[in-house]
C-alpha cells in the first residue's frame, strides 16, 4: 500500500515511521510512507500557507493552493483522499477495514482553524474525524489512521500479533481480558480456567469474558 501525508511539520513522523510495525513495513517494503512538507508547494517567499478566514474572526484558514499542488504533484492513479477533521466522519474499524483495502491512500493534516473548504469539494476529499474533541493538529490523527489501517494490510503483522480477535472483529464484541505470567501477582490469580488447559473450558471463559467486558465498557455495541 502506499500512503502519502500532506503536512506543515514533516518531522512529526519521523519517529513513528521507523519504530515497531509501520516502521517494519516500511522497511519490508510492504508498506511505502511517503511524506510531503506543503511549503515546498508555496510560490511565494514567505512559504505561506495559511491565510485569515474570509468573514473576520480570530484564527488563520490553511490556503488552497498549496495543498492543490502538494496533492496534483503526486501523480495520476486512483487514490483515495481523506483530510483529517473533528467535523468529519468518525474513524471505526469498519471503516479502517474499509482504507486497509486500498492500494493508495493520501492523508492531509490540517493546522489553525482547519483548511480552506474547497480542498474538499475541489480534490473529492473525504473529512474524517479520529473522535469528538479538538486537537491542534491533524499530524496525529494521519497517525492513528495510518496505524489502525496498516495493522489490516496482509503481511504487516504476523500471527502472534493476529487482529482476528481483537476489539471491534467479527462478532462485534471487545476483546476478552488478557494475561501473563506470574499466575498469582500481589494476591490476584489468573482465573485458573486459564491454566487448565482445556481449550474448550478456555474458549468458553474467553466469549463470556468478552461479552461481560462489552456490557460494562460499551453497552452501545451489544445493542447493536
Ligand atoms: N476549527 C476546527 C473545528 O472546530 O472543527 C478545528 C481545527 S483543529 C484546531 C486543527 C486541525 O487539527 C484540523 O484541521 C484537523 O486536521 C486536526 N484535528 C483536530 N482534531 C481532530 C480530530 N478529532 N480528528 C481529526 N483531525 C483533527
Amino acid at each position: 500500500m502506499r500512503v502519502d501525508v500532506l503536512t506543515i511539520f514533516p518531522s512529526i513522523f519521523d519517529s513513528p515511521l521507523r519504530e515497531s510495525l509501520l516502521g517494519k513495513a516500511i522497511d519490508a517494503g510492504t508498506l511505502d510512507v511517503r511524506v510531503h512538507d506543503v511549503r515546498d508547494h508555496t510560490t511565494d517567499r514567505h512559504r505561506q500557507v495559511d491565510d485569515e478566514s474570509y468573514g473576520g474572526g480570530p484564527g488563520m484558514v490553511m490556503k488552497p493552493e498549496p495543498i492543490f499542488r502538494a496533492f496534483e504533484s503526486l501523480g495520476d492513479g486512483p487514490k483515495r483522499l481523506l483530510v483529517m477533521s473533528p467535523a468529519g466522519r468518525r474513524l471505526d474499524q469498519e471503516l479502517v477495514r474499509e482504507l486497509s483495502k486500498e492500494p493508495w491512500l493520501v492523508l492531509i493534516a490540517g493546522r489553525y482553524e482547519g483548511i480552506d473548504e474547497r480542498v474538499v469539494e475541489g480534490l473529492g476529499a473525504e473529512e474524517v474525524s479520529i473522535g469528538d474533541y479538538v486537537l491542534s493538529g491533524g499530524e496525529l490523527p494521519v497517525l492513528v489512521v495510518l496505524e489502525a489501517v496498516t495493522r489490516l494490510v496482509p503481511g504487516v503483522i504476523g500471527r502472534e500479533e493476529s487482529h482476528e480477535r481483537d476489539s471491534f472483529g467479527a462478532d462485534g464484541l471487545l476483546d476478552h481480558p488478557h494475561y501473563t505470567r506470574p499466575a498469582e501477582f500481589r494476591g490476584m490469580r489468573v482465573p485458573d480456567v486459564l491454566l487448565s488447559g482445556d481449550h474448550a473450558a478456555v474458549e468458553r471463559w474467553r466469549r463470556e469474558a468478552a461479552v461481560e467486558k462489552t456490557r460494562r465498557n460499551r453497552p452501545d455495541l451489544l445493542e447493536r
